[in-house]
């Protein structure tokens, strides 16, 4: 077997560099605890909320295609499953380690419970480098992983997803691998699967759509109009791009969008559909002709009405969030805004959909995706669409109205409806002794 054959379809290798020079993850842990100090949490429960549930270290052996013995590290982390199975996704990548997939199960168990969507939190990694593995040793490593924690993976405790570096393909191996320990096929094991397998329809674009949709709540609840409202948009990736388009559909003008070649811009509109046609050609917007040319960060500062954040984490930070001119921010990426941009966006009164709402349509997705595997029975994509409509938009509305009752903004009241939820249930639950 060669070690050159590469996976066509990996993903999303140049994101999520974590731990510089602030970490999201720390930052969303100190927005949780304002969020529970505020709801008075009791002290015994705020102690079991920031604990993980279980934590799972495996090694992971294979074969490299040399014949080699290389021997990686993989992480599983169940953060809390008070509310149903845990759901999260799992990453390839060198910069995974324990304390970084602990915080982003932490992540998930919040993000399922804004969306009220019954499952718990999880995240799961393997410390390796895919862009210098081969589709075969990725599928060996996959594998290998799979069957190393298999004990906690099954569609009532544990189902993962794609992530950083991981794809639908990875996801059919860890269905498969699952299936064959199980003696029978058990499509619910996990989501983001390719359609022909128990995937769902609708799945690809729901992170994008469910951006779109809470941008137009968050235009109704401020009064303005759909009309002349311009939109940039940072990252033209799975996330930017179905949201740029379904924005465009709705009648919103797309002026600018960018990605990791830099920035595109044109005050009367871009065609979203021509560039994304252009992007399938040529990869990248560097080439475009039809638009004029900006740096990236530009994108961020943009005479605009809505901005979109859809790429990577920290990128509002105390030194551009001054110069924001959106009044709506839709965080389609997970941690754009940092904690110190958090605070001047609020002293300028810019509404903000925090990420654990505006790009919480991908969970809530997947979550269909697992009722549908589970029943059996498959949805048409409109089904699939006008329920995540249906969620995203009570979500929104249930966290407007939680910052308003307590006088917080948005991103507090998002972290105080999931504590809230997830709360409830082990109070009722109690304690198992
Ligand atoms: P992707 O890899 O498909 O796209 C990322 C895009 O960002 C690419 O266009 C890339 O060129 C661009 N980019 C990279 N660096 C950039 C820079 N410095 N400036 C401007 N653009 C840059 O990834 P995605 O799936 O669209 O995910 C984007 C973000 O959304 C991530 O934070 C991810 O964790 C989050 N997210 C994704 C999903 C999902 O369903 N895909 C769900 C929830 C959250």
């Amino acid at each position: 077997m060669s070690t050159t054959s590469r996976p066509s379809l990996l993903i999303r290798p140049e994101k999520d560099t974590f731990l510089n020079e602030e970490n999201p993850f720390e930052a969303m842990m100190s927005r949780f605890d304002y969020a529970a100090e505020r709801l008075s949490l009791d002290p015994g429960l705020y102690k079991v909320l920031r604990s993980p549930e279980k934590q799972i270290i495996v090694s992971v052996p294979i074969h490299r295609d040399s014949g080699e013995v290389e021997v990686f590290t993989g992480y599983r982390v169940l953060y809390n499953t008070s509310r149903g199975p845990a759901k999260g996704g799992i990453r390839f990548d060198m910069q995974v380690t324990l304390d970084e997939v602990k915080a982003l199960a932490a992540w998930m168990t919040w993000k399922c419970a804004v969306v009220n969507i019954p499952f718990g939190g999880a995240k799961g990694g393997v410390v390796c480098d895919p862009p210098n593995l081969s589709l075969a040793e990725l599928e060996r490593i996959t594998r290998r992983y799979t069957s190393a924690i298999i004990e906690t993976l099954g569609p009532d405790s544990d189902v993962p997803a794609p992530d950083v570096n991981t794809n639908e393909r990875m996801m059919a191996w860890i269905m498969d691998t699952y299936s064959m320990h199980k003696r029978h096929t058990v499509t619910a094991v996990v989501t983001g699967k390719p359609i022909e397998m128990g995937g769902s329809q609708g799945r690809r674009e729901a992170t994008g759509r469910g951006c779109m949709l809470v941008t137009r709540e968050a235009l109704k609840t401020l009064g303005l109009p759909i009309r002349d409202t311009r939109v940039a948009v940072q990252g033209f990736g799975n996330v930017g791009s179905i949201a740029a388009q379904l924005m465009e559909e709705l009648g919103l003008t797309v002026v600018a969008v960018s990605d990791k070649s830099g920035g595109i811009y044109n005050p009367k509109g871009l065609r979203i559909k021509e560039v994304q046609q252009h992007v399938r050609q040529h990869r990248f917007l560097s080439e475009y002709k039809e638009a004029d040319h900006i740096p990236n960060e530009q994108v961020l500062t943009l005479d605009c009405d809505v901005l979109v954040p859809a790429a990577l984490e920290n990128v509002i930070t105390s030194k551009n969030a001054r110069d924001v001119k959106a009044r709506i921010i839709c965080e389609g990426a997970n941690g754009p805004t940092t904690a110190n941009a958090d605070r001047i966006l609020e002293e300028k009164g810019v509404f903000v959909i925090p990420d654990i709402l505006a790009n919480a349509g991908g969970v809530t997705v997947s979550y269909f995706e697992w009722v549908q595997d589970r029943g059996g029975y498959f949805w048409d994509e409109d089904t699939v669409n006008q329920r995540l409509e249906r969620i995203m938009v009570q979500s929104f509305d249930e966290v407007v109205a939680m910052a308003n009752k307590h006088s917080v903004n948005t991103r507090v009241g998002a972290y105080m409806q999931a504590i809230e939820r997830v709360a409830a249930v082990h109070r009722l639950r109690g304690m198992y002794a």
